[in-house]
């Protein structure tokens, strides 16, 4: 393990067995996006992480955040790619000069191939979001396999690569889908923005500024979303925050609560 490649990072952990794959998962943040050693290695670790989780702990993956001072934000948007949204984001972050992560449905990334390669392209990790966006805990397993391995093979011939991280629609799972999913683990989010019901960039900025970094859920299907970007992203940095990949900053989040997220499902 090149656990020496981070040295003198101190972590908060919830659970002692996490401690050697959070270690691990921290080399993520300087590798080279296409390098194929450290793909290996951020693969490795979240195949580790989600074996503890399941296996160790039950299926609850818990959120691993750097200490206080190392502030780290994942900026995620779900549900796309959307032919004109996504390509306005991708030229904010471009602009900004940070890197995010795309949980994409499949049914619509094979209308937008272009963007999706250009997402990968520029350096944004891009996520299983499923082929067309069910909630797997209603289907069955066999759908709910054949959701993910679809998108699975579209991503990888869009970009070479089969996306590390697997986030279920409206964050519904249960055991059987976290171990369907192994060894990649179920990634859900820290802050909901509320992207998908408020019209509001003003909201969905505040939404997202309130957090203390962590994974926040946006949606680049949403208008008002793209014109919240900038300030959530003028915010973040103006507070010293760091902005990584959810490869890179997350192992997971905590397991969800289904009935919670079903209650407004989003719109797409
Ligand atoms: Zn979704």
């Amino acid at each position: 393990m090149r656990v020496a490649d981070v040295g003198g990072e101190e972590f908060s952990v919830e659970n002692g067995f996490n401690l050697s794959v959070v270690f691990l998962l921290d080399l993520s943040d300087d590798y080279p996006h296409n390098n194929e050693e450290s793909r290996m290695l951020r693969r490795n670790a979240l195949a580790s992480l989600a074996a503890l989780a399941f296996c160790g702990i039950g299926s609850t993956l818990y959120a691993v955040k750097s200490a206080a001072g190392d502030r780290t934000v994942a900026l995620t948007f779900d549900d796309g790619p959307h032919p004109e949204l996504t390509p306005r984001l991708l030229d904010i972050l471009e602009r900004e000069k940070i890197s995010a992560t795309f949980f994409v449905i499949g049914s619509c990334a094979v209308h937008c191939p272009d963007i999706v390669r250009r997402a990968f392209g520029a350096g944004h990790e891009i996520g299983n979001h499923t082929w067309s966006h069910p909630v797997l805990t209603r289907v069955s397993l066999a759908r709910a396999a054949e959701e993910i391995s679809r998108t699975d093979a579209l991503l990888n011939d869009l970009t070479g690569d089969v996306p590390n991280t697997i986030r279920p629609p409206y964050g519904a799972m249960n055991d059987r889908l976290s171990e369907l999913a192994l060894p990649r683990p179920l990634i859900l989010w820290d802050v909901d923005t509320l992207d998908w019901r408020n019209r509001s960039a003003s909201a969905i900025e505040r939404a997202a500024i309130t957090s203390d970094g962590g994974i926040v859920l946006l949606h680049d299907i949403n208008p008002t979303t793209v014109k919240a970007l900038p300030a959530i992203i003028r915010n973040f940095k103006s507070r010293g925050y760091r902005f990584v990949t959810i490869s890179s900053y997350v192992v997971g989040s905590e397991k969800g609560d289904e009935a919670q997220y079903l209650k407004d499902l989003p719109m797409s």
